[in-house]
């Protein structure tokens, strides 16, 4: 199952598959055991360039613009099929690449291909408006494109991030510039050679990879770029958005959490417990929206952390493609520096660790950046393990008293990702969603998401929506157009 021989990553640009200029590469390394699987091209500031004069030609040519919307969703519709039939290399390819289990990376590529034939649905739908206005007049109101939009993409789901931009993005009859993370370029690669053999035509999609502070920062500074969808770090967004002002950009931005999942005690236990698990374990603690702050009613506490622990400290923990494996590694050696140090942090702020806190490096993992699953207890809401995005498979389990304090503790963050609420008493757990700040939220459930509805979130996790009628509307202009009926002149000036 895993790459047996290395992958040599070209970009794309204006339909050619080309090495940087400067013929600069550097090696994508597989997480699982620190082997170097492939090479990816180390784009330019000139390389960018390059990409986005060809996608601001193909958007103003009016080649994929001026499509109808049947025509357009004919090629999304056949990305999807093309995804369900490389499937398997896919899954292959993203668990080689970013290290997450087989059932993590096979559902991603059947969620990307799903989400290709949402939006291809979406857009042959009605849209637009019109308005009752005097009679000698009609007002309506029409989407467009927005132009050329540069999207960027992190780590944590190479393939899906991308395709929730993408498919958005190309179905509203944008161009794209299209930056994956260096860390994890591979399926990107594989899916804009796919657009490449449905046909896309020439500089509409371009796919362009470099270091974010040199490509990334050029698309996001390039006044040809109408539009910037980011998915990523807070600091990078706040960076991203700055930059972005200079030429009035539209940014979305989807980025940290630290998002509580808060646990009544009349919830039903075992579902809780099972649930809270995967909340935070589930992409070994890398997904933006991760249950990372549990909070639990004072009653069950005890009995909640001690089953918990009892449960995390079994979670099987290999490489992905290990069909025994229930969490992989962290991407990168970098990441595993960063969440190490976090755990060290929450040491030495007085947090009780209460399982796990090391690095694996038995049983074959020592070349791998594989994390215990880690639970810190007795924490206090000023410790920076409790306020700040750790993005690894730690959590912080907090005692609540009661419902106020509950909401009041889940509230306490400067983001707004994601919450969830275990409880059996139906008008309580809609009570507590409705307070929390946060634009992601469940109830006796975590993570589930479905491609018709909204993803985004409040506060400084973002700004904007993802999937959805929302996420199509990130990529839309909206324009009123005023016709008068009574064509002879206003007579406003008497001469
Ligand atoms: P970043 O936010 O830095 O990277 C995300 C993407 O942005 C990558 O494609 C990156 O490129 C690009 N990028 C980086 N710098 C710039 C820039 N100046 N201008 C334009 N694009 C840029 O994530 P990190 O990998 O550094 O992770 C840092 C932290 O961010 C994590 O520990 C985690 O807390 C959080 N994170 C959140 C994610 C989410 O889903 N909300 C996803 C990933 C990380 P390149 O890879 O080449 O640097």
């Amino acid at each position: 199952m895993e790459i047996t021989k290395t992958v040599d990553l070209k970009m794309y640009i204006n339909g050619e598959w080309k090495n940087a200029t400067s013929g600069d590469s550097r090696p994508v390394i597989n997480p699982a055991d620190g082997k170097v699987i492939g090479y990816v091209a180390e784009g330019s500031v000139n390389d960018m360039k390059e990409a986005i004069e060809a996608a601001r030609k193909a958007f103003d040519s009016g080649i994929w613009s001026e499509l109808s919307a049947a025509e357009r969703a004919n090629y999304l519709f056949k990305i999807a099929d093309k995804l369900e039939e490389y499937q398997e290399e896919l899954t292959r390819l993203e668990i080689s690449d970013n290290g997450k289990p087989f059932r993590e990376a096979d559902a991603d590529v059947m969620d990307a291909a799903a989400c290709f034939r949402y939006y291809a649905g979406l857009i042959t739908k009605p849209d637009g408006e019109t308005y009752h206005v005097p009679a000698d007049m009609q007002a309506m109101v029409i989407k467009e494109p927005v132009g050329v939009c540069g999207l960027i993409v992190p780590w944590n789901y190479p393939l899906l991030m991308g395709v929730w931009k993408l498919a958005p993005a190309l179905a509203a009859g944008n161009t794209v510039v299209f930056k994956p993370s260096e860390v994890t370029p591979i399926t990107s690669a594989k899916l804009v050679e796919i657009f490449e053999e449905v046909g896309l035509p020439k500089g509409v999609c371009n796919l362009v990879f470099g270091a974010g502070a040199v490509v990334g920062n050029e698309l996001v500074e390039n006044p040809l770029i109408d539009k910037i969808s980011f998915t990523g770090g807070t600091v990078t967004g706040k960076n991203i958005m700055r930059k972005a002002a200079d030429s009035v950009k539209k940014v979305s931005l989807e980025l940290g959490g630290k998002s509580p999942n808060i646990i009544f005690a009349d919830a039903d236990f075992e579902t809780a417990v099972d649930y809270a698990l995967f909340g935070i374990f589930a992409g070994s603690g890398q997904i933006c929206a991760a249950g990372s702050r549990i909070l639990v009613e004072e009653s069950i506490y005890d009995r909640f952390v001690e089953r918990f622990v009892e449960r995390a400290q079994k979670i099987k923990v290999g490489p992905g493609h290990d069909p025994q494996s229930e969490m992989g590694p962290l991407v990168s050696s970098e990441h595993l520096e960063k969440v190490l140090s976090y755990i060290e942090v929450g040491k030495q702020e007085g947090a009780r660790l209460a399982c796990g806190g090391n690095r694996i490096t038995a049983n074959g993992l020592d070349q791998g950046y594989f994390v215990e699953p880690t639970v810190f207890v007795d924490v206090t809401s000023s410790m920076k393990i409790v306020q700040e995005e750790i993005f690894g498979p730690v959590v912080v389990i907090q005692k609540f008293k009661d419902e106020q304090e509950a909401i009041q503790l889940a509230n306490d963050s400067v983001y707004g990702l994601a919450g969830s609420v275990f409880t059996i008493d139906g008008a309580k757990a809609l009570r507590v969603i409705k307070k929390l700040r946060a634009g992601i939220t469940w109830i006796n459930t975590y993570h589930f998401t479905f491609n018709e509805a909204p993803w985004g979130g409040y506060k400084q996790s973002g700004i904007g929506r993802g999937l959805g009628t929302y996420g199509l509307e990130e990529y839309q202009e909206v324009k009123q157009i005023n016709i008068n009926l009574s064509v002879e002149p206003i007579g406003w000036f008497e001469n």
